[in-house]
């Protein structure tokens, strides 16, 4: 029997904390995508897909149970019962940004999975590459689909990517991610690209 799709979405960053912002200080990367999460959420509950969202922040202003470690434990003792009848993934938002300094040329999306991955994890990859790719949000840079053996990618025990939502350095970009809305091209594009993968592994959609 197919399982139930879920998505544990992480928001990358608590409050304030190691996340980018744009050179103008106009947007800060972690409410960029709390916002994109928000939309994304929705969405993705009107098609029949829940979603957990790691951080506790709402009711928890404690910066220890936001940590990167705690965001793994977390999702993967939901994962030990989840999994019995859901088919899980875990999305980390991030926004990008260049190493420079000021406004940078580099932009569009990146999509990482760690060097040990699960083959669904690639599967969701390729979802995410044709998606983004479709909605136009690839940027200037080749190769969007990355290997990173970023914290939570390699701590987590379910299919999992980590989104570098386009730069929050680069002007153009900057224009998407001040305007996040249920029609924002990044929201319908996560939206699809999740889509696209619990179709494609068979999830009871
Ligand atoms: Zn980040």
């Amino acid at each position: 029997m197919s399982k139930k799709p879920l998505v544990y979405l992480d928001y990358g960053h608590y409050i304030g904390i190691n996340g980018h912002c744009s050179p103008d200080g106009q947007l800060h990367e972690y409410l960029v995508v709390r916002q994109i999460g928000k939309y994304l959420k929705e969405k993705l509950k009107k098609a029949g897909i829940a979603v957990r969202i790691t951080h506790p922040e709402l009711f928890c202003l404690d910066s220890r149970e936001n940590d990167l470690s705690e965001r793994c434990i977390r999702a993967n003792n939901w994962y030990s019962k989840d999994n019995t009848d859901h088919e899980c993934i875990f999305v980390s938002l991030h926004t990008d940004a260049a190493a420079s300094i000021g406004w940078s040329d580099a932009s569009g999306c990146t999509f990482h999975v760690c060097s040990k991955c699960s083959v669904k994890s690639k599967t969701l990859q390729g979802s995410y590459l044709r998606m983004f790719n479709y909605y136009n949000l690839l940027g200037n840079r080749k190769g969007a689909a990355r290997v990173n053996d970023f914290y939570v990618l390699k701590h987590t025990k379910m299919p999992a990517i980590l989104v570098e939502n386009l730069f929050i350095t680069n002007k153009d970009d900057c224009k998407v991610l001040s305007n996040i809305n249920e029609d924002n091209r990044l929201v319908v594009a996560h939206f699809a690209a999740i889509r696209d993968y619990f179709v494609s592994i068979g999830a009871d959609l």
